[in-house]
């Protein structure tokens, strides 16, 4: 049985005490199970008090971020690297903090359109940095996703076989793919082969429409991608992912190029996601038997 999330993004651009409390009440409300919050501007809420929210809510936490230009593991200036790890590393304190035994995202360097590909020495950052990384998640019990993005938000990890071989080479078993529709439908030929060729490391999935608005509104064939999960007896995690002008966090937002209303109404857009989502899950599992 999948647990189906959403991005705090729908709810709120911040992480401020009032706004952690709107996530979680709005989250439950609408009948999710899993709060996923960004820590691309850290957590400014107390995380203790956050962490107890989010539990009486009877709610599971994840965490997700990309680095920064100054912090980054995939840069060849070492300095650079170690500030990417120390992030990395903030970050899974974080995560554990809240009760989240998953952080994920691009870990692996900062979101943006590269101006030249992955260097041979910055991928060796990489692996190194999140080897490190990996043990300190594992000493927190928290699991690490390398979230695969498209070619104008990173150079790293653009295609699902990419992001195996890198986690073949970190080579710890705390690190995991994650794999989002929305970059999938820019650089993968289709759905099916990449989720087959992940199958039991695929331990998290982001699920957006191909213009990141209301789900089903646009052409992503998402019978495909559901049947693809159920056939690999994917068990993890499934998180709407949708992003408007109507929420924003500053950095996030500009990172992601966010630049028009999608929708204004969360609420609505998350309850239709939700309806949606637990749809296409029910028909695939039929469909297998
Ligand atoms: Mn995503």
């Amino acid at each position: 049985m999948n647990s189906l999330g959403i991005h705090s993004l729908v709810w709120a651009g911040d992480t401020s005490r009032d706004s952690v409390r709107r996530c979680v009440e709005l989250t439950s409300k609408a009948g999710y199970d899993i709060l996923e919050f960004s820590l691309h501007d850290g957590f400014e809420a107390d995380a203790g008090e956050s962490a107890a929210l989010i539990e009486a809510a009877g709610l599971q936490v994840a965490c997700s971020r990309g680095l920064a230009p100054d912090a980054d593991v995939s840069s060849e200036d070492p300095k650079v690297v170690q500030r990417g790890l120390d992030l990395v590393v903030e970050s899974i304190d974080i995560t554990k903090a809240l009760g989240g035994k998953i952080l994920t995202g691009a870990l692996y360097g900062a979101f943006g359109k590269a101006s030249a590909p992955l260097s041979a020495r910055g991928r060796a950052n990489i692996v190194a940095s999140l080897k490190e990384a990996a043990a300190e998640a594992d000493a927190s019990g928290v699991r690490l996703g390398l979230e695969v993005c498209n070619r104008y938000e990173t150079n790293v990890l653009n295609t699902a076989a990419q992001a195996l071989r890198m986690v073949d080479d970190i080579g710890a078993e705390n690190v995991f793919v994650h794999l989002d529709v929305y970059h999938m439908n820019i650089e993968e030929v289709d759905f099916t082969r990449p989720i087959q060729l992940v199958g039991d490391r695929l331990g998290y999935m982001h699920i957006g429409e191909n213009d990141r608005g209301y789900l089903g509104s646009g052409h992503i064939d998402f019978s495909e991608l559901f049947r693809s999960l159920v056939d690999i007896g994917y068990e993890g995690g499934i998180t709407f992912e949708s992003f408007s002008s109507a929420v924003v966090m500053e950095s996030l937002s500009n990172d992601l190029a966010i630049w028009r209303d999608l929708w204004h109404d969360g609420y609505d857009l998350a309850q239709h996601a939700l309806a949606m989502m637990k749809g296409w899950l029910a028909a695939s599992q039929l469909n297998q038997s």
